[in-house]
């Protein structure tokens, strides 16, 4: 295990997250260890120890109260905004439990773009108090902007409203004033809670003078530590704990308070109240870093958008698309330039929108590539300055591998020779380049990855000879239309999966002849190999010799569904037949060699591809037809059996049966990777990062040594050249977080690379010093 010392932030780290989370102030953290150091009381103490306390926890309460406008009402402290959250839809449900009865459909209305924690807990407490209601979220328009008239239809019969005022995706902001007519005109009654915790320090707040019933802040988005927060509660709304025991805050909150985070937040909220301090920004300041950081971004990426209309939203924020890079994309590029932003979507295999974007009806491709960007109010000129050099350094790195296009770089001489792999989804795109002759031929291209793809064609100068799929299901022809529509102008010259008319013919192993097409020196041939679906074919690349392909010469198979990794494409859709799978199986080992690489559609567990050899012994039933040990009848009725067990279909998730499958990869942890190289200087640490993020920040030194850049895209054409000629050196993969790079291992060592190793935490927990 890594010290907590050994835990450090990046060289130069230029941090852009501060939606999720901020800094802590210098101040703060002296205000918390000097609470901690000397005056540990506890404020609940009558001696003179508990009384410094108290008064540190007294005066932190009315200065809160000072900052938000608060002359009435109760405010006390928790443990952050999600406790505020659950402390007011607790009270306003409890009390609305008896107003229910006069209220014959009564409804819980939340803004659709709320925080996660607001129609969660509103979802789990009508349920645990039994409440019954209708929980409604209430829609926004393309601006975010809460719709007036769904709130007046539906807030007569609403027992709590929770709106908020800024969004922490966006920073799209509410008319509060508007919002609090509507409500008021047509339910004076209705518990209204407004989340402050994005506003906080950004915008003036005057809480008294609104009817809101509740307000829950959240420190850590205002430089004070995690751990504390702040709800405001009306005098006239009912209040019941969320948490009960020794009485403290007055019996609303008890547990002993967390004094150090209380001192913290007093010390923030004193610049915050000192307008002569510099350190929190004016609105016209925090405007102009907003200016400086989107010409940037203009600059550097042409085709970005914006998800938001500046004109209702914090300047704090920027949240942004760019077409033909996913939000992973730029993460990763940012994330290895130093530079933290985060993604609107999750970033994992599983692609997923941003449900703020999405209900602000922005498209599918917005919503799935927003990044979003945020400084705060006490961010500094220096350090925009930085961002916005650290954001065109970055930049650079993506127009050398050609992600974006540049009117100025040169990359006639950059660019992948052989095979690289796109995932999207857990589907695998396959896109396989002749250097030397600039063909390209693309195989199950996803349609999210057009973008990407012609960008690359656009930027390299490659001549495409083929975009072609292995099938296309009945049901899902969105390949088929982008194909027709994009590469074949003439459609008539082209099959339902892309490929041409006039090729030429190659002879495979047993004697069979093919049609097959010429990408650079090397031939790609088809061959039917139904089962999976009826149409569905495999496409075999290597070497002809005198129109002849041998099993010596196959490179890869793209085969589709036949073969996962680790599975068996399934039979049970509409056009699939279990008895052409057991004819194409029994031929395709006529015509390769066990070892040949296979490059599947999918890829559910990260192992890239796989071989016959690798397939029949994690698969009896695939052992036994290359055996020839199964009748086509036994087989037929296994097939028929192991597919009725699988989860139902939807394309991108479920295309076959999948083992499980794991391999041990011994650790080098990130403080041990120095000594390991030195006990070992033949070592190879393989940096399996894509290209723009190894570019993104030139440091590649370990140990006096240079890693070498082996991105994941482009681990199946290692295989394929590197199996024959193993060494005895030792290689240690490394990556951003210690997944890819387990993952490059894995594939590595599943295919007979010895002593492979990984770096568990990654370049997050190497400290470089
Ligand atoms: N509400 C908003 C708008 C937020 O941004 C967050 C945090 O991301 C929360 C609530 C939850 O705050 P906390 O982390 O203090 O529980």
């Amino acid at each position: 295990m890594l010290s907590l010392r050994e835990i450090q932030p990046q060289k130069n780290e230029v941090y852009l997250d501060n939606n999720a989370t901020t800094p802590v102030l210098p101040q703060a953290i002296e205000a918390a260890t000097h609470t901690m150091q000397l005056c540990y009381g506890n404020p609940s103490s009558s001696h003179i120890t508990g009384i410094k306390a108290k008064y540190i926890l007294e005066t932190t309460r009315e200065l809160t109260r000072q900052v938000i406008g608060a002359k009435t009402g109760q405010v006390m402290f928790t443990s952050g905004a999600t406790e505020g959250i659950q402390t007011a839809i607790i009270s306003s449900l409890n009390a609305a439990k008896q107003k229910s009865q006069s209220i014959k459909e009564p409804v819980l209305l939340y803004g659709a773009t709320e925080h996660k924690a607001v129609p969660e807990s509103l979802k789990h407490w009508n349920k645990m108090l039994d409440i019954g209601a209708k929980v409604l979220a209430i829609p926004v328009d393309e601006r975010g902007i809460l719709d007036m008239d769904f709130i007046a239809t539906h807030v007569p019969n609403a027992l709590m409203i929770c709106t908020m005022i800024a969004n922490n995706e966006t920073g799209v902001y509410q008319d509060i004033e508007l919002l609090e007519k509507t409500i008021r005109q047509y339910n004076q009654d209705v518990f209204w809670m407004v989340d402050c915790v994005q506003a906080l320090g950004k915008i003036k707040l005057e809480i008294s003078n609104t009817t809101i019933d509740y307000a829950p802040f959240s420190g850590h988005k205002l430089y004070a530590p995690k751990g504390i927060g702040i709800l405001y509660v009306r005098d006239s709304a009912p209040f019941t704990p969320f948490i009960a025991g020794g009485g403290q805050e007055s019996g609303l909150r008890s547990g002993t308070e967390n004094l150090p985070g209380i001192a913290a937040l007093q010390a923030v909220l004193s610049l915050l109240n000192d307008h002569d301090d510099p350190t929190f920004k004016s609105t016209t300041q925090l405007e102009r870093y907003r200016e400086q950081l989107t010409d940037t971004l203009i600059k550097a990426f042409p085709d970005i958008v914006f998800n938001h209309d500046f004109s209702c939203s914090l300047p704090t924020t920027i949240n942004f698309s760019v077409k033909g890079l996913t939000s992973k994309d730029i993460m990763d590029l940012f994330d290895a330039a130093h530079i933290r932003v985060s993604a609107g979507s999750a970033c994992s295999s599983k692609v997923t929108g941003s449900f703020v974007l999405d209900a602000m009806g922005k498209p599918k491709w917005q919503s799935e590539s927003a990044i979003r960007m945020s400084f705060g109010p006490a961010t500094t000129q220096q350090e925009i300055d930085e961002a916005c050099v650290a954001i065109s350094q970055a930049v650079k790195a993506l127009q050398s591998s050609c992600l974006i296009l540049s009117d100025t770089a040169d990359n006639s001489n950059l660019g992948v020779d052989g095979l690289q792999q796109w995932l999207y989804d857990n589907g695998c795109t396959w896109c396989f380049v002749d250097k030397a002759s600039k063909q390209c031929a693309v195989i199950d291209l996803a349609p999210e990855l057009v973008s990407k793809f012609e960008t690359l064609v656009e930027c390299q100068g490659y001549e495409v000879v083929a975009v072609l799929s292995t099938h296309i299901h009945e049901e899902n022809q969105v390949h088929q239309n982008i194909i027709q529509t994009l590469w074949h102008k003439d459609q008539t010259k082209y099959d339902f999966l892309g490929w041409p008319q006039q090729t030429s013919l190659v002879t495979l192993e047993n004697g069979l002849t093919v049609e097959a097409l010429n990408v650079g020196n090397k031939v790609l041939a088809r061959l039917p190999l139904p089962g999976h679906t009826a149409n569905s074919v495999a496409y075999l690349l290597g070497t002809s010799v005198n129109q002849s392909l041998m099993a010596d010469s196959v490179d890869f198979v793209f085969v589709g569904d036949l073969i996962q990794v680790n599975g068996l494409g399934r039979c049970d859709h509409i056009d699939g037949d279990e008895k052409s799978l057991y004819q194409s199986l029994q031929l395709l080992n006529q015509l390769i060699r066990q070892d040949t690489l296979l490059c599947p559609a999918h890829d559910y567990l990260q192992l890239f591809n796989t071989t016959l050899a690798l397939e029949a012994s994690s698969q009896p039933l695939l052992q036994q037809v290359i055996d020839g040990d199964i009748s086509e009848q036994a087989f037929i009725a296994e097939k028929i059996k192991q597919d009725s067990e699988l989860p139902p279909s939807d394309f991108s998730q479920y295309c076959g049966s999948i083992a499980q499958f794991s391999n041990i990869i011994e650790p080098v942890h990130p403080n041990q990777l120095v000594e390991f190289i030195q006990a070992d200087p033949t070592t190879i640490v393989v940096d399996v990062r894509e290209p723009h993020e190894y570019d993104a920040y030139p440091d590649s030194m370990i140990a006096g040594k240079t890693m070498v850049n082996l991105p994941l895209s482009q681990i199946t054409q290692f295989v394929q050249r590197h199996k024959s000629q193993q060494s005895d050196f030792k290689y240690v993969c490394i990556c951003r977080s210690g997944k890819r790079s387990e993952a490059a291992a894995k594939t590595l060592q599943r295919n007979s690379f010895a002593n492979i190793y990984h770096v568990p935490g990654g370049f997050a927990l190497l400290n470089k010093g």
